[in-house]
């Protein structure tokens, strides 16, 4: 069985998908925390960071390109914003397939910190 990002990855779950391309999609956050936000995922299943081999270096690497050109469209170049990625249970990743979060529209706090 496939995991909730592979759905959407292949369209059997709906999104607001933002970009797309035969190894990326990006798609808006369903539970926004702020005004933009964005998660990029690799088509390809891979769980977190924690599994990723040296073959995977190109692939998340784009992920952080396809990052910052979805930045740029939405405008959040000049003020920045934040790129994230959860990792495990101690990082708070819910889905088990990798996402990097693109977070902005709005100053940020910096809310990192030991529970
Ligand atoms: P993380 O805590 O880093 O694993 O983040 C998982 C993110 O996925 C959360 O910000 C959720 O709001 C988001 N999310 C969960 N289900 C969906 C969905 N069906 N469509 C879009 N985003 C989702
Ligand atoms: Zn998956």
């Amino acid at each position: 069985m496939s995991c909730l990002f592979c759905k959407i990855a292949n369209k059997e779950e709906p999104t607001d998908i933002i970009y797309e391309d035969d190894e990326v999609i990006a798609f808006k956050d369903i539970h926004p925390l702020a005004p933009v936000h964005v998660l990029i995922i690799p088509k390809k299943h891979l769980a977190s960071i924690i599994d990723i081999k040296k073959e995977d270096i190109e692939l998340v690497g784009k992920l952080i390109f396809v990052a910052k050109n979805i930045a740029d469209e939405f405008k959040l170049s000049k003020d920045g914003y934040k790129l994230l990625f959860r990792v495990g249970s101690h990082g708070g990743q819910v889905v088990e397939h990798i996402h990097l979060h693109l977070i902005g529209g709005v100053r940020l706090s910096e809310d990192i910190h030991p529970i």
